[in-house]
């Protein structure tokens, strides 16, 4: 067999793989993709384990499994008994309570023809909004920010900028070991021109800040103080682009008096950085030929995560340096297929193909498309208000595919609460380890990478495909086979008369005709023999589209770019005597998420082992605190205890938690989630998972 082009299923990066496997002894074979033009053969350590976690199945899920109540056990069950008893539950709670009374809660990693036929069925059949993904845990802030500044969710750049940039502005990531491919281009392009800046701003040291040119060791959740300081410098020396601001942008006016009420002694002091080092900062972001600004969870994952993303994107505005080579903001998307869900309309705040829910238009069009009558008129519930309205008895019946919330998502111990509160909790997942499955009803098993062909958009708006190497082992199905199979039993099987996912995309791309999202020109067929391509790619001749906005016209009702002036404020929670410190959280370089396929490598736990707590040595003096202690970490919502990690790379009065190991990777002693905290974002409903207040105990 020859190896087959697919697509990375960890981060946003999305690098190429070249995948086979030997039909004779199963052996599944793997290396990286040189003609991939983001990745150009290069694969992390997560990336080229792949094929370690696709054939070692005895963690797997196999059989759909049920139980009649809840006190009852879980018991092996057909596929035809499963998908009956969850079409008679649902049916009977929409007839009863409504549709909003269920919900589906679906992930970043799903394919986006996964993706397509589950927002079909609950926006265009079942009639509520309620679907909402872990994307909102990840992206939402950008997408909002994205949306009021540039008009649409549309990374303006493309990886081939990297190599054309002078300055790089990386805030609230750590990509060498979070998007470790895209990082080593930086890193090669710093190597090969040494006079290119780069900017790290990050409470902690991390590996990104090594190459730094500059590293700002923020206060944590000040980062508006010091994107605002940046724009005083610049508008102050004279660093703006004032024809760019007149012909292409609103708001300059506004942003400009903010951004003066502080004096840059009163910035420096806000955010416990250098009065010189933000001049520095500035003085490089002006005089570049090509500035991007980068940016992921440490900005995202804020209360005021939209205010973050939009006083970071009025740098480029200011300066003019988006839409032209080697220049714009450019958001990291953590999963690999977090846009292409955004694109189909996976999230409770938007319709397909980016249309807007509070427009009776797009949601006529989108209604027509489908052949139903109308759609949802009100926005369904966001992730962290599906956990509110299960606690409340509002929403009865949550699906969870894809995803592990008891671990990942904030406020643990309340999430579990709210789930053993629902009437109904159904999981769909490839694996025995997933956390959530202890709160199901019923259990459905999912096939997972490597078992089923589809489509992915990666963090600058690339389509690629990810192909089917391997059977899926026992019963289990691709995610959307066991949607439209439910679907026919809640009596829609017309509408959803699939027997492929080509046919799925096939149908989804006539969606995005006319739309700036437009991949009307795209086909499996096309992804296969030709690579990935980036949208717009509106005829099978296009060449795709590198670079959004070359024409600085904008996506936005008058095609100006808009800029917010932002007050600088953090709404997190307090920190006191009782909690003096301030907790963030993150990834390490060689697990994923809850570690329920990254946890079965035994060459990727070798890196960290078990989970830590990183901390200062100032701080851990001052709780009596030595290195490798066992601590247990406290706060105003649970605790966790954990080995402490002494290291002068963190900022005194900040800890570190990585947020991978759960409730039953680690019986959830190590679980970062049952301390963090559910205040959410206003607008982009994003949990705010970068600063809790805690404090630090020997144990
Ligand atoms: Fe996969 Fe991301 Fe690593 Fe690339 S950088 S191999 S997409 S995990």
């Amino acid at each position: 067999m020859t190896f087959l082009r697919s697509t990375c299923s960890y981060c946003g990066v999305g690098c190429g793989v070249l995948i086979k496997k030997n039909p004779y002894t199963g052996e599944i074979h793997l290396k990286g993709d040189e003609s991939h033009p983001a990745s150009r053969g290069k694969l992390c350590s997560k990336g080229m384990n792949l094929h370690h976690v696709a054939m070692e199945t005895s963690d797997r899920l196999t059989v759909p499994r049920m139980r009649v109540n809840r006190q009852a056990p879980l018991q092996e069950v057909s596929w035809e008994t499963a998908l009956s008893r969850a079409a008679a539950v649902f049916k009977g709670l929409i007839d009863k309570f409504g549709p909003d009374s269920v919900g589906f809660y679906l992930s970043g990693q799903l394919l986006t023809e996964e993706y397509y036929i589950i927002n079909k069925l609950t926006k265009g059949f079942i009639g509520t909004n309620n679907i909402d993904t872990n994307s909102r845990l990840c992206m939402s802030s950008a997408v909002v920010g994205y949306k009021k500044s540039l008009g649409e969710d549309a990374v303006p750049v493309s990886y081939d900028d990297i190599e054309l940039a002078d300055c790089f502005f990386i805030a609230g990531a750590n990509p060498a070991w979070c998007h470790p491919i895209l990082f080593r281009r930086i890193e090669a392009h710093k190597l090969a021109n040494p006079d290119v800046k780069i900017i790290v701003v990050d409470p902690r040291h991390t590996q990104s800040a090594s190459i730094a040119d500059l590293h700002l060791p923020i206060i944590p959740g000040t980062d508006i103080y010091l994107f605002n300081a940046i724009a005083r410098v610049l508008i102050e020396q004279g660093k703006m682009d004032a024809a760019f601001i007149a012909e292409h942008t609103n708001g300059f006016e506004h942003v400009q008096a903010k951004v003066f009420e502080l004096t840059l002694a009163e910035y420096a002091e806000k955010c416990g950085v250098p009065a010189a080092d933000i001049v520095q900062a500035a003085l490089w972001i002006g005089d570049a030929k090509g500035f991007i600004s980068m940016w992921t969870m440490g900005l995202n994952q804020s209360v005021v995560g939209v205010n973050k993303n939009l006083a970071l994107i009025n740098l480029s505005l200011i300066t003019g340096k988006i839409g032209r080579p080697g220049n714009g903001p450019f958001s990291l998307t953590g999963q690999p297929n977090a846009m292409g869900g955004r694109e189909v309309g996976g999230l409770s705040t938007m319709l397909a193909v980016h249309k807007e829910i509070n427009n009776p238009v797009h949601r006529q069009e989108i209604a027509d498309f489908w052949g139903v009558p109308s759609v949802p008129d009100r926005p369904g519930l966001s992730a962290m208000e599906m956990i509110d309205a299960l606690e409340a008895g509002r929403m009865k019946a949550i699906w969870i595919i894809c995803t592990n919330p008891v671990d990942s998502m904030p406020n643990a111990r309340r999430v579990e609460a709210a789930l053993r509160k629902a009437n109904f909790v159904i999981v769909q997942d490839i694996s025995k380890n997933a956390s959530s499955l202890d709160f199901a009803d019923l259990i459905l098993p999912a096939a997972g990478y490597m078992e089923k062909s589809g489509t992915m958009t990666n963090a600058d708006r690339r389509v690629s495909l990810v192909q089917k190497i391997t059977d899926a082992p026992g019963q289990a199905l691709a995610d959307a086979e066991i949607i439209w199979r439910f679907a026919a039993k809640m009596g829609w099987q017309k509408s959803f008369n699939y027997s492929s996912y080509g046919q799925i995309f096939d149908e989804y791309k006539m969606q995005t005709k006319g739309t700036n999202i437009d991949v009307s020109g795209l086909s499996h067929a096309y992804l296969k023999a030709n690579g990935s391509v980036q949208w717009p790619f509106a005829s099978a001749d296009s060449k795709g589209t590198p670079r959004l906005f070359t024409d600085h016209r904008f996506y936005t009702p008058d095609a100006r770019a808009n800029m917010f002036a932002v007050a600088p404020d953090n709404a997190s929670e307090n920190t006191d005597t009782d909690f003096p410190l301030v907790l963030t959280t993150g990834r390490i370089r060689d697990q994923w998420h809850t570690m329920t396929r990254t946890g079965k490598v035994s060459k990727l736990n070798k890196h960290i082992p078990e989970p830590f707590v990183e901390i200062h040595p100032n701080d851990a003096e001052r709780f009596g605190i030595i290195n490798g202690d066992l601590v247990d970490v406290r706060g105003r919502r649970g605790d966790v205890r954990v080995r402490a990690k002494l290291t002068e790379t963190i900022r005194e009065g900040v800890v570190f938690l990585p947020m991978h190991w759960g409730r039953i990777m680690q019986r959830d002693a190590g679980r970062a989630n049952n301390l963090t905290h559910d205040l959410i974002d206003p607008t982009s409903k994003q949990p705010d998972f970068k600063f809790s207040a805690v404090n630090v105990h020997k144990y």
